[in-house]
């Protein structure tokens, strides 16, 4: 989500007449695009804040800003608002902050903030519509020709107990169809070959209870009794599906949730032939309990359920996860149901975190982070190490089969050239940069912990 707002950041900074930096010494603005979900990830911030600040000694045009989820307020240093964002309180080098949906309105924040500034204040800074989702319209700087992420949703209504999203983010409101289908139709037409739909919980697309009110989503909300229509998100996939035949050849989506995760998103994975054969669900544990406490709101039961049906509907799917490992009064016992979970649902990768306690969420108030540091971290390797072994046995597995690959990168110095199966499993064979944005086939010889290793089939 946060790879493409920033698409959309450079997209209005290049029509305000910017241009991109090749040094940190040459740079007039810096962004930084945020991301609040583990402490960890602000400390980067914040330190890397510190060093670049260090830049406007030699350089007293130098601006710098942040943006994304650290961001509750758009303001900059010199707003006469009383309510500036506690940030540019805490860091005086700061010069301006905004969210990103206000991300059209930039350039008024930065010539708000450097009023000598000659911004051209066009398109992107309409001003118009106070629609929270209305910076979606920006027409992004796409980073590949081939690739690209659509966002298809902001926010988030499921306040799972640890998580910051909610708060950050605000409330969950699903972008229109339309919108959605025209931007897609535009990345096809121009080349592109894979998209991945991106939001907080994907599934829930066109369910949300902002969406309830908006009547481009009427047609499912309104229905009273009797067999619902086609859900929204089923609807998305099935339009997207038909522009295979203008040239997209891979769809995905990150992340969905298991609780919107229905038989029919299942059916459509073996129905819709550009719907690639990956599922990353997230779990976050295997344990009831912590499961209740994290108010997910499904069993472990109910999570294998779905993986049960969807390896029986797509046997040669690849399935990842998201697990958090040392929540609050995580005991040995509920750790080691995660590793258990890992061997019964036979992942092939899963995201580990840590937990790390977010302010103003119900865990911060309600459940103590109990857990150690060290603790948190000998449970993070031990089920790292069982995942690089895990991982490897199912690399393995892909020995002798021959994969379909869009390549995306070619290594000038191995000779290799580097690619991503429909499963999205990484794989590195010796090719050339001829090969960027085309398919080939590979056939594999060899399996690494996290890449596989083939040679193109003559
Ligand atoms: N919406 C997705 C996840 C988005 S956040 C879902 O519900 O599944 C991405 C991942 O970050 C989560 O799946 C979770 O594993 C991790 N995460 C979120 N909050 C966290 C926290 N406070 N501490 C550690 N990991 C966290
Ligand atoms: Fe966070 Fe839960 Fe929403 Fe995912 S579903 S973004 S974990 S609150």
């Amino acid at each position: 989500m946060n790879y493409s707002d920033s698409e959309r950041v450079v997209a209005v900074l290049e029509n305000a007449g910017y241009t991109e930096a090749k040094t940190p010494e040459e740079t007039d603005l810096f962004i930084f695009n945020t991301c609040s979900i583990r402490q960890k990830g602000e400390d980067r911030v914040f330190g890397t804040l510190k060093r670049i600040a260090g830049l406007k000694n030699a350089n007293p045009r130098l601006l710098i800003g942040i943006t994304g989820c650290m961001v509750r307020k758009t303001s900059s240093r010199n707003s006469t608002k009383k309510d500036k964002d506690d940030l540019l309180r805490s860091f005086k080098s700061l010069d301006f902050v905004f969210k990103i949906n206000d991300a059209q309105h930039l350039p008024t924040v930065l010539t708000e903030a450097e009023p000598n500034l000659e911004l051209e204040i066009g398109d992107t800074d309409t001003q118009t519509a106070n629609e929270q989702d209305e910076y979606l319209r920006i027409t992004p700087k796409y980073t590949s020709p081939i690739q690209a992420f659509v966002p298809i949703q902001i926010g988030c209504d499921k306040f799972c107990t640890y998580c910051i999203v909610p708060y950050a983010r605000g409330r969950e409101k699903s972008r229109s169809m339309q919108d959605i289908l025209n931007e897609c139709r535009k990345l096809v037409e121009s080349g592109c070959k894979e998209i991945n739909l991106v939001g907080q919980t994907v599934n829930s697309y066109g369910l949300s209870q902002a969406d309830k009110k908006n009547p481009g989503f009427g047609y499912y909300h309104n229905i009273k009794s009797g067999a619902k229509p086609t859900a929204p998100f089923i609807k998305l996939l099935q339009e997207l599906n038909a522009l295979s035949e203008l040239g997209l050849s891979r769809l995905r989506y990150s992340s969905p949730h298991p609780r919107d995760f229905t038989d029919e998103l299942i059916q459509a994975h073996a129905k819709l032939k550009v719907l690639c054969p990956h599922l990353h669900l997230p779990l976050q544990s295997a344990d009831n309990t912590i499961l209740e406490r994290m108010n997910r709101k499904y069993t472990y039961e109910d999570f294998s359920e779905i993986i049960h049906k969807f390896r029986k509907a797509l046997p040669q799917a690849a399935v990842t996860t998201d697990i958090i490992v040392g929540f609050s009064g995580e005991t040995e016992s509920q750790f080691e149901k995660n590793i258990q979970a890992f061997k019964d649902l036979d992942w092939d990768q899963a995201y580990i975190s840590r937990y790390s306690e977010r302010t103003g969420t119900v865990a911060s108030k309600c459940f103590p982070d109990d857990i150690s540091r060290e603790e948190k971290s000998r449970r993070w390797h031990k089920m790292n190490d069982f995942m690089k072994k895990h991982s490897l046995k199912k690399n393995r597995e892909y020995i002798g089969k021959t994969l379909e690959l869009l390549v995306e990168n070619f290594n000038q110095e191995t000779g290799e050239a580097e690619g991503r199966s429909r499963e999205n499993k990484v794989t590195q064979f010796p090719g050339n940069k001829d090969q960027i944005g085309t398919t080939v086939l590979v056939e594999i010889t060899d399996a690494l912990e996290w890449v596989l290793k083939g040679q193109t089939k003559s």
